[in-house]
């Protein structure tokens, strides 16, 4: 069977939405990113680590959702709690209760958080923490590191349609890793900086994971302190994934805001920040607020979600499955003379071929996966969740000796 049609329905789908919706498909799960005609477009069915695109293919899923599915779609825990707040109120004049519950539960699990707010996305949470850092600061300047990714404000999209210069024009950026560039950054614009935002390691499309370099959270937490900047984490992507205390604890440091998202609540809508008590009162005078951000059902499902990945170990279980994907395709990739790479932490791994800077052997290996069931992203960093079990892993390796097989036979051995 051709790939078109194989992805006929999806196809035909995307044919329609491209006369109503801008792009069709737009944002990170277009599929010019996955790969246009060599990937499903659209999803019918989900259950566990597994979903069923329109035509009907079924797929081992790498990337849950970019994220959110940390238990497995359709987690029937999570559901229940979420159907059984929805039974007694959801969406209404006020919150409920669950706001509070969720909110002391957070602080007693997070150890630097003293107070929490909610919101829906991310970007709600790193676009908040900005305004709370002026508030608090008084001061205008913002640091962030080259490549990385807070969300679609304009403060944090330079170079993106509709975004002018002023919005971006007192955010400041540097390389990865390199505490050298961002105290140079700090002695430019002294008595200027009001906050600086970084993922707990960096995870950037289109390239390798990189890992915080030693001494790199003790340098910039100690130069935030000394400087009298706001130090914030987006933990937006691997927040509960690698640590439920935090991806700052699972590193050794602590900010003074944390951002949540994805796994927070299992794929229902729900973001939280975690702020210090120093931070209360400016928290407090950034008005801040949402049509569906009091919403108990995803609250519920948050409390379930988060009391499931404790009660059952959830987060060693992804970490295990990770290395097992890892070393199984770092293996299968030498047998197949490839030079590949699988980067950051196992729970949130991403596999790359050495100077393959096109990424031509990864759009083929992951097409080919895709082909044979399995939903490897070539671009983006992969997700895997508790659902996931060993004899999915070993059906996955078996699947990338195929998959290598062709990067072989159509690109050769690296290297040339
Ligand atoms: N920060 C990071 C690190 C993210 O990965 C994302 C989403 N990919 C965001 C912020 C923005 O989150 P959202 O798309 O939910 O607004």
């Amino acid at each position: 069977m051709s790939d078109k049609d194989k992805f006929k329905k999806s196809i035909d789908l995307f044919r329609r939405a491209a006369k109503v919706i801008p792009q069709g498909i737009y944002g990170h799960v277009t599929p010019v990113f996955t790969g246009p005609l060599t990937s499903p477009y659209y999803v019918e069915k989900t259950k566990g680590c597994r979903y069923w695109d329109v035509d009907g293919n079924e797929y081992i899923d790498y990337m849950c959702a970019y994220g959110p599915m940390v238990l497995g779609y359709n987690n029937p825990e999570v559901d229940a709690a979420y159907q059984a707040q929805m039974k007694k109120a959801d969406i209404s004049n006020h919150p409920g209760p669950i706001m509070v519950e969720l909110a002391e539960y957070l602080t007693k699990l997070i150890p630097m958080a003293d107070w929490v707010v909610f919101g829906k996305n991310g970007a709600d949470m790193t676009n908040h923490s900005i305004l709370i850092a002026r508030k608090h600061t008084g001061k205008k300047k913002i640091i962030m590191v080259k490549g990385a990714y807070h969300g679609t404000a304009p403060w944090c999209s330079a170079g993106h349609g509709g975004v002018i210069e002023e919005d971006t024009m007192h955010v400041h950026s540097f390389t990865w890793g390199r505490l050298d560039e961002f105290r140079a950054l700090i002695e430019k614009y002294r008595g200027e900086i009001a906050g600086a935002i970084f993922t707990p390691y960096h995870h950037p499309t289109y390239s390798e994971q990189e890992m915080p370099p030693k001494g790199f959270w003790d340098g910039i937490r100690k130069t935030c302190t000394e400087e009298g900047i706001v130090l914030i984490l987006d933990d937006v992507r691997a927040g509960f994934r690698l640590d439920l205390k935090g991806t700052n604890h699972y590193f050794g440091f602590e900010p003074d805001i944390s951002c949540y998202c994805k796994a927070i609540a299992n794929g229902y809508p729900l973001s939280a920040m975690v702020g210090k008590d120093f931070l209360r009162v400016s928290s407090a005078s950034v008005f801040y607020t949402g049509s569906y951000w009091y919403q108990a059902g995803s609250m519920a499902a948050s409390l379930a979600t988060l009391e499931i990945l404790k009660r059952d170990k959830g987060v060693e279980k992804i970490r295990k499955m990770g290395e097992l994907l890892k070393k199984g395709l770092e293996e299968m990739g030498q047998t197949h003379d490839q030079d590949v790479t699988v980067t950051g932490p196992a729970a949130i791994p991403f596999l790359t071929f050495k100077g393959d800077v096109s990424f031509l052997r990864a759009q083929l290996f992951a097409s080919e996966a895709m082909k044979r069931g399995i939903f490897f992203h070539p671009h983006h960093n992969w997700f895997i969740s508790a659902a996931h079990e060993k004899e999915d892993i070993e059906k996955t390796i078996n699947i990338a000796n195929e998959a290598f097989a062709v990067v072989k036979k159509t690109y050769g051995e690296w290297p040339q």
